[in-house]
């Protein structure tokens, strides 16, 4: 079904105004399966993994566009990837010791004191952006709409949501206009168009969020308004892990180390952290790949 794990855009014709919706359904599942997370986390996941596309389709980026939040209560790291391909994949660490009753969490339970960042990593050339903000709002859609006030001074609301079989997302932003070249001054202030747009979003009930056709939910919310909606754009889960990224990362971390670790557990196992793939290195693989690593060091990142 169309519908299903797809991007899609539109615009409000005559208007500064643009908007995206995103249902993630399958790939959802994908970078579920491979964990056991508690519902409060799981749907904060599916939350930060549906306002990375929507981020994505917002700003032009060649690589990876990367969410990281990092905080001090029970989730204390959440991380999505996305694809300039519109593949992503998304993990998050959490106290199995934390009491996750309730259905009802605010980021700050959640989260605790911490700080959301959005980095954008290049495929080959270009420079590496990052942009932080802090979790100075209850919601993730709330320290959203800060960083896009304070970062890309882009008037911009978000509703997001996720259950248990899907992820999805609403955005709308009031865009800069194209002629003007005063500084953004100009798109804070609140037009008519924008309240009246806004509030009509805001009629939005999650159930809708999570499960109206896209176009029936489009006519639902904007039948006044005059939306033009672009063709739809496919996402899917895909983790970029590979042999060569795993013996890359083993190689930056050094021959004492690794084997270090050989020699206490006869192999050296490293799992990935968003789709648990175990990569295995006996000794042999050890020895072979020290051999061969004239290669240049390689900076630690995530593999
Ligand atoms: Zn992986």
């Amino acid at each position: 079904m169309l519908d299903q794990d797809h991007l899609f855009r539109f615009v409000f014709e005559n208007t500064d105004m643009r908007g995206e919706l995103v249902r993630l359904n399958a790939s959802f599942q994908t970078a579920l399966k491979y964990h056991d997370y508690p519902p409060p986390v799981r749907d904060l996941l599916g939350e930060a993994i549906v306002a990375t596309v929507l981020l994505g389709a917002t700003i032009k980026f060649d690589g990876s566009l990367n969410l990281q939040i990092q905080g001090s209560g029970p989730v204390k790291l959440l991380l999505v990837q996305l694809s300039s391909e519109r593949t992503f994949r998304g993990m998050a660490e959490w106290d199995p010791e934390a009491n996750y009753a309730g259905d009802k969490w605010s980021l700050n339970e959640l989260v605790g004191d911490g700080r959301l960042a959005i980095t954008v990593e290049p495929e080959n050339f270009g420079d590496r952006y990052q942009g932080i903000v802090d979790l100075c709002a209850d919601t993730l859609s709330g320290v959203l709409e800060n960083y896009f006030d304070r970062s890309e001074q882009l008037k911009t609301r978000l509703w997001l949501g996720a259950s248990d079989a899907t992820a999805a997302g609403l955005l709308i932003q009031l865009m800069p206009q194209k002629n003007d070249k005063s500084t953004h001054n100009q798109y804070q202030e609140e037009s008519d168009d924008w309240q009246r747009v806004n509030h009509l979003s805001n009629t939005i009930s999650m159930q809708e969020l999570l499960h109206i056709p896209t176009k029936e939910l489009l006519h639902r919310l904007y039948n006044e308004e005059d939306v033009r909606l672009f063709e739809a754009e496919s996402l899917s889960f895909r983790c970029k892990c590979s042999k060569p990224s795993i013996e890359n990362m083993l190689q930056s971390l050094g021959y004492q180390e690794v084997s270090e670790v050989l020699a206490k557990e006869k192999v050296v196992s490293v799992k990935c952290e968003f789709c648990k793939q175990n990569y295995q290195f006996d000794t042999v693989d050890i020895e072979r790949l020290f051999s061969e690593s004239i290669s240049p060091v390689v900076p630690k990142t995530r593999h």
